[in-house]
């Protein structure tokens, strides 16, 4: 557990909460491997408008009401039973505040990496860094000099994949270690130190392959969509079995606007309160907003930033500076 956390977890400890156990692997049922692996790359072959409306129409399978349906921190056990606790020990562990927000941003196609120099501006507005996960080789080109001004602006890059494949963490191990390899060769100019899979996907043979390609952290684990399964705790966990810094997703903007037609002040309500909850746990908030979401609604993208920056309380920063925190040594 991160060096900075050391009452907290003691407080977890008390009262039997296991972070290992939250954050293990679940096995992926089946079906959703097969799909994963073979119904993907089939879609991704298909013009966009036949792609669009079937994901459409898989969402309504999954989702038949189209209500926003999520679950915060404070609908776990686990949460209720250390969140007074936590907030008694009136700790700022993050750089002297009380939790830290990690905004990243995932380029998944041509419309996301041309809408990113837009989103970089209003991050830097905002005094926001942000993680950008890149795809090396998928359906854009990207250039070297929109990643280095990435960078120079203090934000970081990291790795999407080498394209969107949803199924990649199923992919057999020597294929897998293969294209992370390539990926990172693509960005070694970046200091790529994160991972994000396309679509959520993972495995142990995929997590042993990140570390094998040089990744020091992962955030392909989540919380707050009933969709997936649900790590509960909002905090960075070291994954000793594969020797990987987990930083768990809280919540993505396709919660709001792709899997459900959420009104922006409904949206915004959700995410200050995903935010809140956060900082009563000395948590790190990690809210993902794509480039090609949020070029329809930058008067909403706005207004978020604005209400993350509404907080004191919180320190902003990218996922590679929480790694650095949460190794530090204890003082
Ligand atoms: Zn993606």
């Amino acid at each position: 557990m991160p060096a900075n956390l050391q009452a907290h977890v003691t407080i977890m400890e008390r009262h039997g909460i296991d972070p290992a156990q939250l954050f293990s692997l679940e096995p992926t049922p089946p079906g959703e491997r097969l799909l994963r692996s073979y119904a993907a790359p089939l879609m991704g072959r298909m013009p966009a408008p036949v792609k669009t409306a079937l994901t459409d129409f898989m969402k309504s399978v999954r989702n038949p009401g189209g209500g926003l349906n999520l679950r915060y921190p404070s609908d776990f056990s686990e949460n209720q039973a250390i969140v007074d606790e936590i907030a008694a020990l009136e700790a700022r562990p993050w750089r002297g505040k009380r939790a830290a927000v990690c905004l990243c941003h995932d380029v998944d196609n041509q419309f996301g990496y041309e809408s990113l120099r837009a989103m970089l501006e209003l991050d830097i507005a905002f005094k926001i860094p942000a993680t950008f996960f890149f795809l090396t080789h998928d359906a854009y080109q990207w250039q070297p000099q929109v990643l280095r001004g990435i960078r120079n602006s203090g934000s970081e890059v990291a790795l999407h994949g080498d394209t969107h494949d949803q199924g990649l963490a199923f992919r057999p191990t020597a294929a897998l270690e293969e294209r992370l390899a390539k990926a990172m060769e693509a960005l070694k100019d970046f200091q790529v130190r994160g991972f994000r899979s396309p679509a959520l996907s993972v495995s142990p043979a995929l997590f042993a392959g990140l570390k094998k390609a040089g990744l020091r952290y992962d955030s392909s684990l989540q919380i707050a969509s009933p969709f997936y399964n649900s790590v509960r705790l909002p905090y960075p966990v070291y994954l000793k079995e594969h020797d990987l810094w987990e930083i768990p997703l809280m919540i993505q903007d396709d919660n709001y606007f792709r899997d459900t037609r959420t009104p922006d002040v409904l949206a915004l309500e959700s995410m200050g309160r995903l935010l809140q909850e956060v900082i009563r746990l000395n948590g790190v908030f990690v809210l993902n907003c794509h480039p090609h979401l949020m070029a329809c609604r930058w008067d909403f993208y706005g207004k978020l930033l604005a209400l993350l920056r509404s907080s004191k309380e919180v320190l902003f920063t990218t996922m590679s500076d929480i790694v650095d925190i949460v190794s530090e040594r204890p003082a």
